[in-house]
Parts: C-alpha cells; sequence; structure tokens
C-alpha cells in the first residue's frame, strides 16, 4: 500500500526519490487514530487529536521537495502534529528540530516517535512564530499550518542559501518558498493553493 501510495505520488508530479522513499518506508497508519487506519495510504489528510490534521501525503512530499533537503542538513518543522513529517525528514537522513504548540500532540509524538525509530535532536512545546533562535541557522524551515503571514524570525533564522517553504494565506494558503540569497535579499517563489489548520498565534 505505501508503494502505491508513492505511485499516486509521482503520477501527481513529486520526483525527488528520497522523498518517495520516505513515503515507501513510513507506516503511516500508526500515526493515526485507529478508526480512519484503513484509509490511511489514501492521499488525503485526516483528523489527528487536538482539532488538527495529519497532512496529506502529496502536500507533506510537494513541502519536502521543495526543502531540497540533503542528508545532514538541519531543519525546523514548525507543527509537528503527528509527527508523519517529521518522519519523512528523519528518513531522508536531516537533523530535526519541532515545535508544537498544542500540548497533548506534543506529549504524544514525543512519546511515539521513538517507539519506531524516528530520533528528532529536540521535539519543542512552543510557539513557531518565534521560531528557534537558540538552535538557528537552519539549512531549511518547514511550516506545516497555514500561516496569515511570514513570520520574520524565520526569514532570519535561514542560513544563506537556506529555504523556508511556507503556506501563506487565512482560509486558503500559496505555498510559498523563500530562499535566503544574502544577509538582506531573499528569493521568493509562490507554487500554488493549499488547505491547512491555521498557524495559531499565543492570543488564540
Ligand atoms: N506536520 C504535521 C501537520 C499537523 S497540522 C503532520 O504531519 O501531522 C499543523 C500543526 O501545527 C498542528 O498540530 C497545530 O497544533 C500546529 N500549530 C499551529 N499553530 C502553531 C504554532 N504557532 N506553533 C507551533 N505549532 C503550531
Amino acid at each position: 500500500m505505501r508503494n502505491q501510495l508513492a505511485e499516486v505520488l509521482i503520477a501527481k508530479g513529486i520526483k525527488n526519490d528520497h522523498v518517495l522513499n520516505a513515503v515507501r518506508a513510513i507506516p503511516r497508519h500508526l500515526f493515526m487514530d485507529s478508526s480512519f487506519e484503513d484509509h490511511a495510504y489514501q492521499d488525503k489528510a485526516f483528523p489527528i487529536a487536538a482539532n488538527q490534521t495529519i497532512s496529506q501525503p502529496y502536500t507533506v512530499a510537494f513541502q519536502t521537495e521543495l526543502l531540497e533537503v540533503n542528508k545532514g542538513d538541519k531543519i525546523l518543522e514548525i507543527g509537528t502534529g503527528s509527527g508523519y513529517q517529521t518522519a519523512v525528514l528523519l528518513e531522508i537522513g536531516a537533523v530535526v528540530y519541532s515545535i508544537e504548540r498544542q500540548k497533548e500532540l506534543f506529549k504524544r509524538t514525543n512519546l511515539f516517535l521513538p517507539k519506531l525509530g524516528y530520533r528528532p535532536k529536540r521535539l519543542i512545546f512552543g510557539d513557531g512564530y518565534k521560531g528557534l533562535p537558540e538552535e538557528a541557522p537552519f539549512d531549511g524551515i518547514i511550516v506545516t499550518a497555514g500561516a496569515p503571514f511570514v513570520p520574520k524570525p524565520l526569514l532570519s533564522q535561514l542560513k544563506i542559501g537556506g529555504k523556508l517553504v511556507i503556506p501563506v494565506g487565512d482560509t486558503s494558503q500559496v505555498m510559498t518558498l523563500y530562499t535566503r540569497k544574502s544577509e538582506k535579499e531573499f528569493e521568493k517563489k509562490e507554487l500554488g493553493s493549499f488547505r491547512f489548520v491555521p498557524l495559531l498565534e499565543d492570543k488564540n
């Protein structure tokens, strides 16, 4: 079923073998509520705890492909959620830091990932709008919730040459890729429309 899911992603335009091999390797059904596990290898998002979702595999693959992750790259994820995206990054050999603002999800995923042998460098319970200044700079930052605007700290925590992949918008989001060209210059590309749960600010 995992191989079939990878074929579906290939048909939708995913090309990166590291990303596809990660999809072939990861038991997605274990990242989901057991009532949905029969559907785990469909290319769909599903509900997880705390009113959140596990992203659609195509979205995970698309965002990861845009990041152009190499083995050993230091990557920050905003929105740990189920940990599936975290696992994809770890399969590719990245050193992963991931922030989640829902305590319940943070606790659950923190216990769950090591059971499958996935060891992020750090999972953090906190607010992703701030990034993770004490561990910056990063080769890549991936935001897995819909951001109403691009948080400045995330741009400033990129290495020169580093990439930020962030869905920007309120009800639907434009996938946006920023590449840091120099201390002050960023290249911006917009890459299609997606739908995410919102990146919540602390006041919410
Ligand atoms: N990468 C996840 C996607 C989960 S959905 C997966 O593959 O399952 C997005 C996640 O972002 C949710 O878990 C939500 O709680 C979290 N989130 C929302 N606002 C946030 C914020 N300000 N900081 C960190 N995480 C946030």
